[in-house]
């Protein structure tokens, strides 16, 4: 095994050999395995995962990856901020070990392989990304096989992805138990996220209020609102704040997605929203 200690404190496997071989350790000891995947940037929802990790394994691997295939051409992956040194030192003492294999280890010259889901993966996010599940659901897929771990975790702040991760691994039968993690916020409440730190001073304060309707929006569905009139509200209400365009603010079924036919919710139920403000495109959701 040739574990990359050189520049930081915590091991960094490259390679899924490496990787397999640190993971094969730990199971000769009898010791259980956390996967905890990232595209890196940490902040504190990052840490609190894998806080989650440490309360309910023995040993902590956090992927960073920045997975090229679930971005489409015209978003942000070469501009995605890319801090492993930082995210390093922030895992020591927390993690075990960092899996950071590049894009050739992953997708080696021939690749050939998507993982890709229907229902779930359509509405919402799928509308306005169309080939980003299957992009997220792949690089998932291979990095929970090569890891292997008991449990993968994942933040509800993409509660989409959660969705979706939870469908692929019940329909193709990995053995593996996914968690969710609560939404980490600001003071303000906004989602903490990788992307933030794209916001301008201006920006970053308008985006604060984004939760704040989402809530207020949730509110006025409990309390009675038709949830066609609260969202069309709702969305006026984010365009003032000086969001460019609203992709949706939809209230849903929690884990299909689906609308409710009635226009009420009749069962657990999710209000999610994905919005632009300047070149940052924001997403955040809670239960409703
Ligand atoms: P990313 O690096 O953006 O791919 O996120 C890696 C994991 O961290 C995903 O499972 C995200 O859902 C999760 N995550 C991102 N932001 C937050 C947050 N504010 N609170 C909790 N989890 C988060």
């Amino acid at each position: 095994m040739s574990l990359d200690t050189v520049s930081y404190k915590i091991p960094v496997a490259r390679s899924a050999a490496d990787l397999r071989a640190a993971v094969a350790e730990w199971r000769k000891e009898g010791l259980s395995v956390a996967l905890v995947p990232t595209m890196g940037a940490l902040h504190d929802g990052h840490v609190s995962l894998v806080d989650l990790a440490r309360k309910k394994t023995d040993r902590v691997v956090v992927s960073i990856f920045v997975n090229p295939t679930q971005f489409a051409p015209n978003e942000d992956f070469s501009a995605y901020p890319r801090t492993e040194a930082t995210d390093a030192a922030r895992l020591e003492g927390k993690a075990d070990l960092i899996f950071a294999p590049d894009a050739a280890d992953m997708y080696p010259e021939g690749f050939s392989t998507t993982v890709s889901l229907t229902g779930v993966t359509e509405p919402l996010e799928g509308t306005f990304r169309p080939t980003h599940f299957a992009g997220v659901a792949t690089v998932v897929a291979k990095l929970i096989l090569r890891a292997l771990p008991d449990i993968a975790i994942f933040g509800e702040k993409d509660w989409q992805q959660l969705m979706v991760i939870r469908r692929m691994v019940t329909d193709l039968d990995i053995p593996v138990e996914i968690l969710g993690g609560p939404i980490m916020r600001e003071a303000d409440g906004l989602a903490m996220s990788s992307r933030n730190v794209y916001l301008t001073p201006d920006e970053r304060k308008a985006a604060g209020q984004l939760n704040v309707i989402l809530r207020e929006t949730a509110d006025a569905v409990t309390k009675g609102a038709p949830i066609s009139e609260a969202t069309a509200e709702g969305g006026k209400r984010i365009l003032a704040l000086g969001f460019s365009k609203l992709d949706y603010l939809e209230i849903r079924d929690a884990s299909s997605l689906a609308p409710f036919p009635d226009d009420r919710p009749t069962g657990d139920a999710r209000i999610l929203v994905a919005a632009k403000i300047g070149k940052t495109r924001l997403i955040d959701n809670m239960p409703v």
